[in-house]
């Protein structure tokens, strides 16, 4: 492998020009002509050509958002920061953070007060938080992918608030799903999901494929497995056996809650240790964890077979359970996705809150809008969004119980600004609060240093054509020994006159997840660690694994990494999901115990907003916590 220097970079295509060292860094300053000035009306954003999207390289938590968070967190901000540049005008109300979130927060507030004044604060150089898309030119023609947020598409259906803004938004999910949805392009040419096999981990290379269509026994014929491992998979997920005999259905859930899915395959079914290195990833993208770190009965509740089909449990959620299997268990929300994801809803919701940036005048046609940031943050204008500006404090003028309003700093640039608002919502990452509201009770700050944020990695690969997928007869591998645990052919959606890739021949984005784990450690120390392992890794290192994996999983089809790849945007998402908790590490807190719920509690003339908040890593969860925070603010005088 790569570490070792044994895999050769020239083959690799590791010296050939693609679409991301411009940009390296994620910032694209010199290539875009833009001068990064100091001044809060004359950054970036406010230039030609500013177009985030666009960027390649590292995206996500992309250089230059996070470093002062860090020295916050670390308590040397403060030491070395810069008088304040002298403030601007009071405002209505602040919000911290670009997200779903904190844009739903100034669309509610302004709902109630249409005349308010806010200006949205992100630390990112492009708003929607999670919710991002990556855009690239490929032969000649748009091609979009999320950056984070995915889907429209939740546990549990959305709330009369949530199903109402996007609505009113103009999306109607049912029937764009049936109108736009439906496209399986991939399943008609007969693609389907396949298992790579590497040989670190399993002793050889090899891709097998038609997982969920042909009998498992077909399926794993050539894996390079022990007859043992092999024949207990295919027990796994295909015989009817009880493994919980003389329980009822509510006996055997009480049990389940209580083991991990590992523990359950090696002790209860009884399967072949070898059979773990298969399933140990198989959560990842969900959870944030493998099979170690998650309860059999949450694996059960998302619908796998998996040895539970001889079980004959009751369908439905079940005590314990955590908040993602009970919903999906009782049947999940309705479901549609847009090329780019939920970056479409907040481009939507820019578009209400500041006229003349998101062109367009439908759901449809925002898809393909090409967004004027320019226009973002004017003065005079009622709503600003300023983006690269990272807030480091917001304090309530006076006792939180008598405040008169709130003053908020923010970096930008290596300058710190401040700003007063009567009122300020922070809808950004919730453990960064104590730090930036020092003044919180204990009780609080511990709360919200409970939540610790699922990091992953959504990596966007542009790649010349897809004939090796369609030669290997998959659309999705599951690679569980590799660096990237997943990768599919980006999902065809057509909409607003975006059309999505047809024929194998084409470029077309892959989508690689890679989300770093420690297995046998509790859920929130794996997180950290992931955390840490996400920012360390230099881009460099990134290109080459994906260069090798998939030169090892298509390669034996005609495909070559060194030619065939054309660019490579990496989401790095080290505060991603936000924590549900689990059950198998977690105490199952008293209502109104939780820590979210303590953390989310009103300061003063501060709410606190962001998925976080209501801990249930969705959209809907993040437009439901806007909702909240503002409502506690709108109480006040
Ligand atoms: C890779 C990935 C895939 C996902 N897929 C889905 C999906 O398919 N469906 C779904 O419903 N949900 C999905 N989610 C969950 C997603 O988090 C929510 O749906 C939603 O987008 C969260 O919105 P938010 O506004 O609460 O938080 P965020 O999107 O995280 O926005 C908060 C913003 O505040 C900023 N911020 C934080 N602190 C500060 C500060 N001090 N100063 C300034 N700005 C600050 C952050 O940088 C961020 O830009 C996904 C998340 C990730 C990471």
């Amino acid at each position: 492998m790569d570490e070792d220097g044994k895999v050769d970079d020239r083959r690799l295509g590791m010296d050939r020009p693609i679409a991301r060292r411009d940009f390296l860094n994620g910032v694209a300053v010199t290539a875009l002509g833009l001068a990064a000035s100091s001044t809060a009306d004359a950054a970036p954003q406010d230039g030609g050509g500013y177009y985030p999207p666009g960027l390649a390289g590292l995206r996500g938590s992309h250089p230059g958002s996070f470093e002062v968070a860090h020295s916050l967190r670390d308590g040397k901000f403060w030491e070395s920061a810069p008088p304040p540049v002298p403030g601007e005008d009071l405002y209505d109300l602040v919000i911290v953070g670009g997200g779903i979130s904190g844009l739903s927060a100034a669309h509610f507030y302004r709902e109630h007060k249409p005349g308010a004044r806010i200006l949205i604060l992100d630390n990112h150089d492009d708003f929607g938080g999670h919710a991002k898309r990556n855009e690239f030119v490929l032969g000649g023609r748009m091609e979009l992918i999320n950056g984070g947020t995915l889907e429209i598409d939740s546990p549990r259906p959305y709330s009369r608030v949530a199903d109402g803004l996007i609505r009113s938004l103009g999306i109607d999910p049912p029937a764009f799903e049936e109108k736009y949805g439906k496209k399986e392009v991939y399943d008609k040419i007969g693609l389907g999901r396949g298992a790579f096999f590497d040989a670190q981990t399993f002793g050889a290379d090899k891709l097998v494929s038609g997982i969920g269509a042909k009998p498992w026994r077909e399926v794993l014929a050539d894996a390079p497995l022990s007859a043992r491992a092999k024949a207990d998979i295919i027990r796994i997920e295909e015989a009817d056996i009880d493994y919980l005999p003389g329980l009822n259905s509510a006996q055997k859930k009480d049990k389940l809650w209580r083991i991990s899915f590992k523990d359950y395959l090696l002790k209860i079914v009884g399967a072949d240790p070898g059979v773990i290195p298969f399933y140990q990833a198989s959560t990842q993208d969900e959870w944030g964890v493998g099979i170690d770190a998650l309860s059999a009965l949450d694996v059960w509740g998302f619908g796998a077979n998996r040895g539970f089909q001889g079980l004959k449990l009751e369908p439905g959620s079940a005590p314990h359970m955590g908040n993602t299997p009970s919903g999906y268990a009782d049947g999940g929300s309705y479901t549609f996705h847009f090329p780019d994801g939920n970056a479409t809803i907040a481009r939507l919701l820019v578009r209400r809150l500041i006229p003349g940036v998101v062109p367009g005048k439908s759901a449809e046609d925002a898809v393909r809008a090409q967004v004027n940031y320019a226009h973002l943050d004017r003065p005079g204008q009622a709503v600003k969004i300023r983006l690269s500006s990272i807030v480091v404090g917001a304090r309530n003028i006076g006792t939180p119980a008598a405040s008169t309003g709130v003053e908020i700093a923010y970096s930008r640039f290596g300058e710190l600004f401040r700003v007063r608002a009567e009122k300020c919502i922070l809808a950004g990452w919730n453990m960064m609060i104590p730090y930036i509201c020092p003044d919180l009770p204990k009780v609080q700050k511990d709360a919200l240093h409970y939540l610790v944020k699922i990091p992953l990695v959504y990596t966007s690969v542009a790649v010349s054509n897809w004939r090796a997928f369609q030669k290997l007869g998959v659309q999705s591998i599951y690679s569980p020994g590799c660096y990237h645990s997943t990768t599919r052919l980006n999902p065809a959606v057509d909409i607003g006159g975006y059309t999505s890739v047809r024929s194998p021949d084409d470029p077309i984005i892959l989508r690689m997840v890679r989300v770093p784990c420690t297995p046998g450690l509790d859920e929130r120390t794996q997180h950290r660690l992931g955390h840490a392992d996400i920012l360390a890794t230099s881009f460099e290192t990134f290109e080459r694994k994906i260069r090798d994996q998939l030169g090892r999983m298509l390669g034996p089809a005609g495909f070559d990494p060194a030619h065939d790849i054309t660019g490579i945007t990496v989401n790095r998402w080290p505060h991603g999901y936000a924590y549900e908790y689990n059950p198998l590490f977690d105490p199952q807190w008293p209502p109104g115990q939780a820590p979210h719920e303590i953390g989310r509690a009103r300061h003063g003339r501060i709410a606190i907003a962001n998925s976080d908040s209501g801990a249930q890593a969705y959209t809907d969860c993040a437009i439901d916590q806007a909702h909240r925070a503002v409502q506690e603010l709108l109480t006040l005088t």
